[in-house]
C-alpha cells in the first residue's frame, strides 16, 4: 500500500515534457495540493488567474450551446444516489422506451433551429453492448443526428472497447461520462458500479478516438477535498477531457440526496475558476442546476472560465432556464453563441505520461497494470 501512495504521488505530479506551446497545457496534470492551494486563495485573486488563463486559451468570448434529450428515460438498473431515474427510488419519473429515429431527429432539428451547436443524448441504463437491438437503434439515431451539422454527444453508460469504436464510426463527436465525484467519495454514492468502471469506459472512449466529457456534481454530501481531488482525476486524464461539465445537484424527491442543500454560489463559481486553471483548454460547462442560480451568479461563472452550457428548457428529467433567458444574459454580457464544429478532432495524448489517472485503490492498480492503456503499472 505504501508503494501504491507513493507511485500515486509520483503520477499526480507528473508534467509533460513535450514543448508544444499552447498544446502543452492539455497535457499537464494538477495535483491536489496545487489545486488546494489554488482554491482556497482570496476570491478575487482566484478569478484573475482564472479570467487570465481563460482569455490566453479562450479569446473569441464565445459560449458553447448545447442541448440535452434523454433517448431512454427512467427505468435504470443502477442505483446513483443523486438520480430521479434509477428503479430503485419512487420519484414520480416515468419509464419511457428507447425514443425512435424520427422522434429524435424531430428534436435535434428543433435544437438546432434555436441555435444549439452540440445535441447530447442521455439513456438511462447500465451500458451498451454490441449486437443488441437497443445498440443498433442507437447506432441509427446517431448515424442520422451527425448529418445535420451539430456535434454529437452521447451519453450511454459503460462502454467496451468495441461499442466505443462502433459509435465514433456512426459519428459521436463527444462521449459523456462523468466522474460524478473524487474516488474516495464515489462508493457512498453509488453501489452498482466502481470509480474505476468510469475510468475504465473513458479509456475507451478516448482510444476510439471519441472527445471525452466528463465533469462532476457538486452537492452530493461531498467536502471541498473531494471536489479537489475529482478535479485532480481529471486533470490527469491523457489527453485531458475536451469538456468538464461542472453540475450542482437538482436534489430530486424520492432520491437517497433528496434533503441535500442547494451548493453555495461562491464554492461553485470558487470551482468554476479552479476547473478553468487546470484544464485550460476545456470547455468548462455550467450544467444542472442553473435554475437555482442568479443572473449575477452566471456571469461570475463566465467570467471565472465556464464557456459551455446545457440550452433547452428540460436537462434529462430536470428542469432547465428558458433558451431565450440564456440568449438575453449572453447578450448583456457581450458573448455570443460558439459555431459548431463536427469535424472536430480528439486531442492526442501525450505518449510519455500514462494513459490513465491514477486511483488510490488497490484493485485499479492491480487491473489498470494488466491494460495496455491503462497506468502502464505507474500507479
Ligand atoms: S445516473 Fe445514469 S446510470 Fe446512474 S441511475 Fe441515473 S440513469 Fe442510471
Amino acid at each position: 500500500m505504501a508503494l501504491v501512495s507513493m507511485e500515486k504521488r509520483l503520477c499526480a505530479h507528473t508534467v509533460s515534457r513535450l514543448n508544444l506551446g499552447r498544446a502543452q497545457l492539455w497535457i499537464r496534470a494538477v495535483n491536489y495540493s496545487e489545486l488546494h492551494r489554488l482554491y482556497h486563495q482570496p476570491f478575487f485573486e482566484l478569478l484573475k488567474q482564472a479570467r487570465a488563463v481563460h482569455e490566453e486559451n479562450w479569446p473569441e468570448r464565445e459560449v458553447q450551446l448545447c442541448t440535452l434529450l434523454s433517448i431512454k428515460t427512467g427505468g435504470c438498473s443502477e442505483d446513483c444516489g443523486y438520480c430521479a431515474q434509477s428503479a430503485r427510488y419512487t420519484t414520480g419519473v416515468q419509464n419511457e422506451r428507447l425514443m425512435g429515429t424520427e422522434d429524435v431527429m424531430a428534436k435535434a432539428e428543433a435544437a438546432r433551429a434555436s441555435g444549439s451547436t452540440r445535441f447530447c443524448m442521455g439513456a438511462a441504463w447500465k451500458g451498451v453492448r454490441m449486437g443488441t437491438q437497443k445498440f443498433n437503434q442507437v447506432l441509427d439515431i446517431v448515424r442520422n443526428v451527425s448529418t445535420l451539422g451539430m456535434e454529437v454527444c452521447v451519453t450511454l453508460g459503460e462502454l467496451g472497447a468495441e461499442e466505443a469504436k462502433a459509435l465514433k464510426e456512426a459519428g459521436v463527436t463527444a462521449y459523456n461520462h462523468n466522474i460524478d465525484t473524487s474516488p474516495e467519495h464515489y462508493p457512498n454514492i453509488v453501489s452498482t458500479h466502481t470509480f474505476e468502471d468510469r475510468l475504465r469506459t473513458i479509456r475507451n472512449a478516448q482510444d476510439a478516438g471519441m472527445s471525452v466529457c466528463a465533469g462532476g456534481i457538486l452537492g452530493l454530501g461531498e467536502g471541498i477535498d473531494d471536489r479537489l481531488k475529482m478535479l485532480e482525476v481529471l486533470s490527469e486524464f491523457n489527453p485531458q477531457p475536451e469538456s468538464v461539465p461542472i453540475n450542482s445537484l437538482m436534489a430530486m424527491k424520492g432520491t437517497p440526496l433528496e434533503g441535500e442543500a442547494p451548493v453555495d454560489s461562491f464554492s461553485l463559481v470558487r470551482m468554476i475558476a479552479v476547473t478553468r486553471i487546470a484544464i485550460p483548454r476545456a470547455k468548462v460547462r455550467l450544467s444542472a442546476g442553473r435554475t437555482q442560480m442568479n443572473k449575477e451568479t452566471q456571469a461570475l461563472a463566465y467570467f471565472a472560465g465556464a464557456n459551455s452550457i446545457f440550452y433547452g428548457e428540460k436537462l434529462l428529467t430536470a428542469a432547465n432556464p428558458r433558451a431565450n433567458e440564456d440568449m438575453q444574459l449572453l447578450r448583456e454580457l457581450g458573448l455570443a453563441p460558439q459555431a459548431p464544429n463536427p469535424q472536430m478532432q480528439a486531442p492526442g495524448a501525450d505518449l510519455d505520461r500514462p494513459l490513465s489517472p491514477c486511483c488510490e485503490t488497490d484493485a485499479c492498480c492491480e487491473e489498470e497494470a494488466g491494460m495496455t492503456a491503462g497506468c502502464a503499472g505507474a500507479c
